[in-house]
C-alpha cells in the first residue's frame, strides 16, 4: 500500500491563493519530499481556477472544488464537508492548513468529520522517518518550546505565517477540477463583517527588511531612531511586547509569539533583550543585527552581528553612513 498523500489546504481572498496558502504548499512539498509521498494542494471556492493555477506553482497536484457561495470567499463550513468528502475517497495522512481564523475553523471542523488530532500553532515542521512530521509549537506563554507529532499517522498541522519561506517548484502541477458529492453539509455560517488587519500589520509580516525598537528606546520619542534607520533602509519598523504594552507604538507592530511572526532579509534589533517570546517572531530572519548597551543580552546568542552600545548612538551614526553612501 502506497503512503497517504500530504496536503496543503489553500485559503483564497479576492479569488486568488493568499501568500500563507503558498507557504503551506511549499511545507507539504518539503514533507512529501522527505517521506517519497505525493504532495496536493487543494482550494475550495466560487471560482477556484485561478487560484488553484497559483497553488499548481507550489505542487505536482492542485484539486480545485467549486462550491456555491455566497460570497467568493468560503466560509469553513462550506469548505470542511468539501475537502472531507474528499479525504474520505483519497485518504491523505496529513492536512496542513494555514493558522489564519478561517484556517483555524476549518482545522477544528475536519479533525471532527475526519476524526483527525491537530497540532497546532507549529513554528517549525520536519519529517522524521520514525514518527512522521514533527511539529515544533510555543506553550506556556511562550516558556517552552514543544515538539510533537501524531501517534496514529495521520492528523492536521496549522501553520502561522513566515514559518516557511514560499518557494515555487521547478514544473508546474496538475489541476483537477473533481465534482465532490458533499453528503451533508455543515450548518451554515452568516459572516456579518470581515475586518482586514491594520495595514501596518500586513506590511511588517511581509517587509523585507524590519528595524524593531524594544523597552531600551525610552519612550515613544526614542521610536524616532527606530523609524529613521527604518526609513532609510527601506524597511517597515516592528516591536516587542514591552514597548507595546508602555503604549509606545501600536499592538499592530508587535513581533513574537504573542504578536506577528516575520521572516525579513534583515532584522535590525534596537534595545531589545531577545526574550524567547519575541525570539519566536523573528528568529527566521536572515540577518539579525542588534544594537545593545548589554553584551549578555541572550539576543547575542542569536543575532548575526551584535553590536554592544547606546542605541541613540549607533542608530542614527548607522543610519547617517547609509545616507552618506548613496548620496
Ligand atoms: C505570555 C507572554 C507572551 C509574550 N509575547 C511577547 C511577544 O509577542 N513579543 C515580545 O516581544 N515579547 C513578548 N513577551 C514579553 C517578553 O517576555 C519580554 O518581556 C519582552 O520581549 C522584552 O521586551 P524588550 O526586549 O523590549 O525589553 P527588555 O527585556 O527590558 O530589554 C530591553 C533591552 O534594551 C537594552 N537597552 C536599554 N537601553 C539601551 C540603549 N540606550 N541602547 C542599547 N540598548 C539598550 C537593555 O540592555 C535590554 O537588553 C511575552 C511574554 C509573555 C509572558
Amino acid at each position: 500500500m502506497t503512503a497517504g498523500a500530504i496536503w496543503a489546504i489553500g485559503e483564497v481572498v479576492d479569488g486568488r491563493a493568499t501568500r500563507l496558502s503558498t507557504e503551506v504548499a511549499t511545507v507539504a512539498r518539503s514533507l512529501a519530499a522527505a517521506s517519497g509521498r505525493q504532495a496536493v494542494a487543494v482550494v475550495v471556492g466560487a471560482d477556484p481556477g485561478r487560484a488553484a493555477a497559483d497553488l499548481a506553482a507550489f505542487v505536482p497536484r492542485v484539486v480545485a472544488i467549486a462550491a456555491p457561495l455566497a460570497t467568493e470567499r468560503p466560509t469553513a463550513a462550506v469548505a470542511a464537508p468539501r475537502i472531507a468528502a474528499l479525504a474520505r475517497s483519497e485518504d491523505p495522512d496529513y492536512l496542513v492548513i494555514g493558522a489564519t481564523p478561517d484556517g483555524r475553523d476549518l482545522a477544528g471542523l475536519l479533525a471532527a468529520l475526519l476524526d483527525l488530532g491537530v497540532l497546532a500553532n507549529a513554528i517549525d515542521v520536519a519529517w522524521d522517518p520514525a514518527v512522521g512530521p514533527t511539529v515544533e509549537s510555543s506553550i506556556l506563554g511562550g516558556r517552552v518550546l514543544t515538539t510533537s507529532a501524531f501517534t496514529a499517522g495521520r492528523g492536521i498541522i496549522l501553520v502561522g505565517p513566515n514559518v516557511i519561506a514560499a518557494v515555487a517548484a521547478g514544473s508546474s502541477g496538475s489541476v483537477d477540477e473533481p465534482v465532490v458529492d458533499v453528503g451533508t453539509e455543515a450548518p451554515a455560517v452568516r459572516i456579518v463583517e470581515w475586518v482586514a488587519a491594520e495595514a501596518v500589520a500586513a506590511a511588517i509580516e511581509e517587509a523585507r527588511i524590519v528595524v524593531a525598537g524594544g523597552r531600551g528606546v525610552g519612550g515613544p520619542e526614542g521610536f524616532r531612531v527606530v523609524e529613521e534607520l527604518a526609513e532609510v533602509l527601506g524597511g517597515a519598523v516592528g516591536a516587542t511586547r514591552a514597548a507595546v504594552d508602555a503604549g509606545w507604538i501600536p499592538y499592530a507592530q508587535q513581533i513574537g509569539q504573542t504578536g506577528r511572526t516575520v521572516r525579513p532579509a534583515l532584522y535590525v534589533a534596537l534595545g531589545i533583550s531577545g526574550a524567547i517570546q519575541h525570539k519566536v517572531g523573528m528568529r527566521s530572519s536572515g540577518t539579525i543585527v542588534a544594537v545593545n548597551r548589554d553584551p549578555d543580552a541572550p539576543l547575542a546568542e542569536y543575532a548575526d552581528l551584535f553590536v554592544v552600545g547606546d542605541l541613540f548612538a549607533v542608530g542614527p551614526a548607522l543610519a547617517a553612513e547609509i545616507r552618506s553612501r548613496r548620496a
